[in-house]
């Protein structure tokens, strides 16, 4: 077993496959390895790729079946924070849909078109069970509702490939 300084993104099927399950005990030290073992796999990945910016992961791509995220806005490049979503929660999406192209740190080389919609409301709990916010949802626009529509996905095993449209491409200079 390597150690979690080591951990890097997982590209085995059958986790990405299986549908997470939800977080029913919160801040425990399993968490805190698993919220560390996605730094390490996020930071490591950065390393390895020079240049590209790992904007969102979901524990499955570490392998583990729950339903944890961590994502950047991107719609603030200054602020490049992880935050840590437990059971993150879709509720709707508003303002119509975007195509853009979409990779995934899962899916080395590949890239394709994906539709999304332009915003999505959502909550989410923090690593300590917080509901975040407290009441409603918060509004995300644009990549950034595009990354965590992306991330919600893999909690569901659901890859951007299941969901691309028209021609894909394939990075022949990664
Ligand atoms: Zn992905």
């Amino acid at each position: 077993m390597g150690s979690v300084r080591n951990a890097t993104i997982e590209r085995d099927c059958r986790n990405l496959r299986k549908p997470s399950k939800k977080v029913k005990q919160f801040d425990t030290n399993e968490l805190k390895l698993l919220q560390q073992t996605m730094l390490y796999a996020a930071m490591n990945f950065e390393r390895d790729h020079a240049g590209s910016l790992c904007v969102g992961l979901a524990a499955p791509q570490v392998g583990v079946n729950l339903r944890v995220i961590m994502v950047r806005n991107t719609n603030d490049p200054a602020d490049q924070r992880w935050t840590f979503m437990f059971n993150p929660a879709y509720v709707e999406s508003r303002d119509g849909f975007t195509i853009d192209h979409e990779g995934c740190l899962s899916l080395p080389d590949y890239y394709g078109k994906v539709v999304r919609p332009k915003e999505s409301l959502f909550y989410y709990f923090t690593e300590k069970g917080k509901r975040v916010p407290q009441e409603g949802v918060i509004l995300a626009r644009e990549q950034y509702a595009r990354i965590l529509c992306h991330e919600l996905d893999h909690l569901n095993g659901v890859l951007c490939s299941d969901n691309a449209v028209g021609e894909v491409e394939y990075d022949e200079a990664a």
